[in-house]
């Protein structure tokens, strides 16, 4: 999978957003992708598949052990693509991208959390990588202007996501400002989201639930925080700037 391909997201919310194939993994035709003139998909009741992790799931054993990958991957992020589907074709709610119909209001239930967890680990395992990629030259200079630098950064980022109380995500995003923030979800909420305490495109996503750390670091997610702040794959970040 190209890194480039995996993860676009519209900076206009709702409205002729385009994802790439790899993430949606959406089983409709191809007439109902954007087209070549880059026209916004038609809204029809969308269908997903779990896409295949970028790696290997021992891959990440400096950070993530295989049986907690295997099982986060396999059962975790699986079952919230089997049951989005469902809350779809129950609710017959109609979108032209995960992206849009994550940003609609009123979002029923089961959408908001299944989708939200698909969106989410979609994310989370593009974010991360064996070999960590260093962020270049722009990116550090983006997050040298909006934390002071890097390991600024990854210090209020450890903080916020170590303050989730149960659990939830920790996200860096890009706000309609141009500047990053940092900002947290409960549950499988995102930034996308209308009920977001603060929206904006999501960059990187960090998992602090427990079912992601528990089996190696049990309730030390300070540990896990750190470790996995080391395997970040910076280029895949800086390409979700868009
Ligand atoms: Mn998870």
């Amino acid at each position: 999978m190209k890194k480039r391909t995996f993860l676009k997201i519209s900076a206009t919310f709702g409205a002729g957003v385009v994802v790439a194939p790899s993430l949606v993994s959406c089983n409709e035709e191809a007439s109902n992708d954007t087209d070549a003139t880059g026209e916004a998909a038609a809204a029809t009741l969308l269908s997903f598949e779990l896409p295949k992790l970028p790696y290997p799931y021992d891959a990440l054993v400096a950070a993530v052990d295989e049986e907690t990958m295997t099982i986060h991957h396999q059962k975790h992020h699986q079952g919230y693509v089997n049951k989005l589907n469902k809350a779809i074709q129950e609710t017959k709610t109609e979108a032209s991208s995960l992206e849009d119909l994550l940003a609609k209001t009123d979002l029923p239930e089961a959408i908001r959390n299944n989708g939200g967890g698909h969106f989410n680990h979609s994310l989370f395992w593009e974010i991360l990588a064996p070999d960590p990629v260093q962020p270049s030259k722009t990116m550090d200079g983006l997050l040298s202007k909006d934390f002071g630098s890097v390991e600024g950064f990854k210090k209020s980022f450890t903080e916020a996501a170590g303050g989730v109380f149960g659990s939830g995500w920790a996200w860096l995003c890009l706000g309609d400002d141009e500047q990053l923030f940092i900002t947290t979800t409960p549950n499988q909420d995102n930034p996308l989201m209308s009920v977001a305490e603060k929206q904006g495109k999501p960059l990187m996503g960090i998992d602090v639930w427990e079912h992601a750390y528990y089996l190696r670091y049990q309730n030390e997610r300070g540990q896990y925080l750190q470790k996995i702040l080391e395997r970040i794959n910076w280029e895949a970040v800086e390409n979700n700037l868009g």
